[in-house]
């Protein structure tokens, strides 16, 4: 087939080839691309050679300490600032500046609150609603559909001055979603918010995925990105240490069973490194920690044997891999929530 020749494109006439390359990027399932991407801030390194894609509907988590990158990561997908070096796409088109219709796709909801304090909730979603360019009768049923979402249909028409850090953060995160974006970026959204508030976005955030709604999700809380996310990046001094789904990050670690005993004897120190699952046991402080890649079949054999052989159990600790175990093998140091 004979390809379309570029200068048979009319400036006024729509891009012939787009519906062709919305349904590749659709059917690649690719929400967002992110290619070898660098940033600088003079000597320091902010991103180095950071690599990773989001697939079509995933609750994607974007974890590391202050100061890894994670802004600085996501104002170069959202637009808001040119990488060095590397490619980002979205949607299975290259982002650049200049394309409005792209950024319209998405949805940001920076850390610092991007809210008007002296515009009520309702004023401050119908204004970003019309930055959006929605249309007035769909905005008006869009902002209470929302308001009623994030709890605030109440207090939709009192000024934001008076609300809550918790109130606030809902309608920053309303104000996010307001144009019904495909992809959706928080950053670090929980920042100030008590508990209980927290658990709301949570809800909120996993309502907003079920609809379809792809979700990129900040924080340098280990909790949070473990109980919210399928997927999941680590990203630590500018560097991509591992991205992928839990289970198969907590699958690079051992588990431990750590065990108490109130005398050890000769048959059970023998016996104990041949049981299936053991793949390493020595003293420590007192206990016999043992090393295992089968945590729960071994904790049963483990208290078979000892009833054969005589040794008294004083106190089990079975630890599992966790992600805080996995960010302190992958970066050499702990993330503390
Ligand atoms: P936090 O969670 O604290 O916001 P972060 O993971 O989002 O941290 P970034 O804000 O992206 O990290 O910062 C990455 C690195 O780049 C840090 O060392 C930071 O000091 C530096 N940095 C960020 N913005 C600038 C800037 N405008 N000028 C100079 N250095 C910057």
């Amino acid at each position: 087939m004979p390809r379309p020749a570029a200068n048979l494109r009319l400036p006024f006439l729509p891009d012939p080839l787009a519906h062709y390359k919305r349904f590749i990027a659709v059917m690649s399932g690719a929400v967002l691309e992110v290619q070898h991407v660098r940033k600088t801030y003079g000597a320091t390194v902010a991103l180095d050679d950071v690599s990773l894609t989001v697939a079509e509907g995933e609750l994607f988590g974007l974890l590391g300490p202050n100061g890894a990158g994670k802004t600085t990561l996501i104002s170069i997908i959202c637009g808001l600032l040119d990488a060095d070096a590397g490619e980002v796409r979205l949607f299975g088109q290259p982002l650049q500046r200049r394309r409005r219709d792209l950024r319209q796709l998405i949805g940001l909801a920076p850390q610092e609150l991007a809210l008007y304090p002296n515009l009520t909730a309702r004023e401050n979603l119908l204004f970003f609603g019309r930055l959006y360019g929605l249309g007035t009768p769909e905005l008006h049923a869009r902002v209470s559909e929302l308001l009623q979402a994030v709890g605030l249909l109440e207090r939709a028409d009192e000024r934001v001055a008076t609300f809550s850090g918790g109130m606030k953060r809902r309608l920053h995160l309303a104000a996010a979603v307001v144009h019904r974006p495909r992809l959706l970026v928080l950053d670090e959204p929980t920042v100030g918010v008590d508990p209980q508030s927290r658990n709301h976005l949570f809800e909120l955030i996993r309502t907003f995925n079920r609809t379809g709604m792809t979700i990129v999700y900040t924080s340098h809380y280990l909790a949070e990105v473990e109980n919210l996310c399928s997927r999941l990046a680590i990203l630590d001094d500018g560097r991509l240490r591992a991205c992928d789904t839990l289970p198969r990050l907590l699958a690079l670690l051992d588990g431990q069973l750590l065990l108490t005993v109130r005398e050890l004897n000769r048959d059970f120190l023998e016996r104990l490194p041949l049981l299936p699952g053991v793949k390493n046991a020595v003293q420590k402080d007192g206990r016999l920690e043992i090393t295992t890649d089968g945590l729960a079949e071994l904790l049963p054999r483990v208290v078979r044997l000892a009833a054969e052989v005589g040794v008294h159990i004083l106190a089990i600790d079975a630890q599992p891999p966790s992600l805080e175990r996995v960010f302190l093998h992958l970066t050499g140091r702990e993330l503390r929530d």
